[in-house]
């Protein structure tokens, strides 16, 4: 069975337990690859190779750091089928979803932040004819990137591109449920000439070869991606240590429709809202807010496309809708919609399991499950489901919208849905979240601030701000006279 190995100071290599863990393929239900099960002996390891590589990758001219990062770009691109097909068979989403979004977007973070670094410079302040300052931007030395399983191979080059852009070294480490594409991206990295050391990746289980990383006195700044509670628990271990901390967390997001919008983009959106990668993006839009004159239309129509979307094989060309992530996962998300029902919500399309036939069989399908009549505090309203779940509610007015809107202790994304100008600007300020997204959703420009507000996280990740993450500000003032 084929191994996914740890690639410390350029090499792959075995875990120094010795120990593997199962890696399944959701679509069958079934084991078939291993992963390092590494501990704090390899993060040491890895932390060793980076601290070696970052005088030299420091002060390696941006020229050719952009080199070697934009080659990683082109590698990417030209090995598309492949690390699509690996990212499919890993997570369970459809192919037609790796092969367009996942792995184009990795490539487009490698080039994005390869190429941002030639135009990366920092501020100068004259005071007059008395002094000037100006801001040396330097890299912080070696960090920690921790990513989930959702978007593998797309969040783990989001976070190692500014770092690696900015001159720091990092120990990576991508989820256990989803470690393939990151082990090929690995094999990408040699073949880009990237030194030895620079980008250590180390595979394994949270609690154990992660928190190595974020226990590690060497490791100065983490950039983690994932849930609220483990979110939480790295922030009291990291904050103690004064590490500098990025967190980007649940969301449970608003998706708010007034009646004047335009019916049948909205329609088409928030289907995508609701059910992309299966409802397991950050950003999906979980709870649908539609203004009470439009519910009764917007219901019918919902319910009616959302009972004709048919879950499939992952590998399926004309799959949508394909497999949830593992197991656990999949019982977690139908104990929601359980207690939706002891919550009296009405379960008004989906709601179960799906046994396909054949060799999927044993794989974790669920219903894309739309559910009404619970109100905004209940748990089903304010906790993250992370699945093809979403719930129906309705307001009548602006100001009702907002509050219901804001009744989670969420932060991350909203949409709104309006053809009144003077209105989107008016909500959008009011809302509580890091995203805003008028008329439209995951339109992505990655120059863009990226976080949420509340327990959605800390910290905006893209574009400038990122850059400014992985670097330490310091200021030097000359005096004139
Ligand atoms: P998770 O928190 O279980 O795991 C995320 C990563 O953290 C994994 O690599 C895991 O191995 C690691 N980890 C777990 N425990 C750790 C510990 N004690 N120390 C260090 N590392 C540890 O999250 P998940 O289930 O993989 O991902 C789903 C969650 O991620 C959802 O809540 C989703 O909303 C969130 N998410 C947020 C964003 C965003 O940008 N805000 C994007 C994608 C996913």
């Amino acid at each position: 069975m084929e191994k996914i190995l740890n690639y410390i100071n350029g090499q792959l290599r075995e875990p120094v337990s010795g120990q593997w863990l199962d890696n399944v393929n959701p679509a069958v239900g079934k084991v078939y690859s291993l992963i390092a099960d590494s501990d704090e002996r390899d993060v040491q390891q890895a932390v060793e190779a980076a601290e070696i590589a970052f005088p030299i990758w420091s002060t390696t001219a941006a020229e050719e750091r952009s080199r070697i990062m934009v080659r990683m770009a082109d590698l990417i691109a030209q090995n598309l089928e492949k690390l699509a097909l690996a990212e499919t068979i890993d997570n369970g989403k459809a192919i037609t979803l790796s092969r367009t979004i996942d792995i184009p977007r990795a490539e487009s973070n490698m080039r994005f932040f390869g190429t941002a670094i030639m135009h990366w410079s920092s501020e100068a302040h004259v005071m007059e004819d008395k002094a000037i300052n100006y801001t040396n931007r330097k890299p912080i030395g070696v960090v920690g990137c921790i990513s989930p399983w959702n978007l593998p191979l797309y969040l783990f080059t989001w976070k190692i591109a500014p770092a690696l852009a900015a001159g720091n070294c990092v120990v990576a480490k991508p989820s256990e449920i989803t470690p393939i594409t990151a082990f090929l991206f690995s094999q990408l990295c040699m073949e880009a000439g990237l030194p030895p050391g620079v980008l250590n990746i180390v595979h394994g289980l949270g609690p154990k070869a992660g928190e190595a990383i974020i226990r590690h006195p060497k490791i100065k700044a983490i950039s983690f991606t994932g849930g609220t509670k483990t979110g939480e628990h790295i922030a009291r271990i990291a904050g103690p240590m004064f590490k500098k901390l990025s967190l980007e967390l649940g969301g449970k997001n608003p998706n708010i429709v007034f009646a004047d919008c335009d019916f049948e983009k909205m329609m088409r959106n928030t289907i995508r809202s609701s059910f992309a990668n299966q409802g397991q993006i950050c950003l999906c839009g979980s709870r649908i807010l539609v203004e009470r004159s439009l519910e009764k239309k917007f219901t019918e129509v919902f319910v009616e496309i959302v009972s004709g979307m048919k879950v499939g094989a992952p590998l399926d060309e004309k799959t949508k809708s394909g497999a949830m992530v593992g197991e656990a996962h999949m019982n977690k998300v139908l104990e929601y919609i359980e207690l939706a029902r002891q919550e009296g919500g009405k379960i008004l399309c989906g709601g179960n399991r799906v046994h396909l036939d054949g060799e999927n069989s044993g794989g974790y399908y669920i219903q894309p499950t739309v559910i009404s009549g619970l109100g905004p505090n209940c748990r089903t309203n304010t906790e993250e489901i992370f699945g093809p779940v979403v719930t129906v509610q309705s307001f009548e007015t602006e100001e009702e919208a907002l509050q219901l809107a804001n009744a989670t202790e969420y932060g991350l994304a909203c949409s709104l849905w309006t053809s009144d100008l003077n209105r989107a600007h008016r909500m959008a300020a009011k809302i509580e979240s890091g995203i805003v997204w008028v008329n439209c959703w995951l339109l992505r420009d990655l120059r863009t601030p990226f976080g949420g507000v509340k327990n959605s996280g800390i910290g905006r990740e893209g574009g400038w701000e990122a850059l400014r993450f992985f670097t330490e500000a310091q200021n030097v003032c000359v005096d004139l006279s």
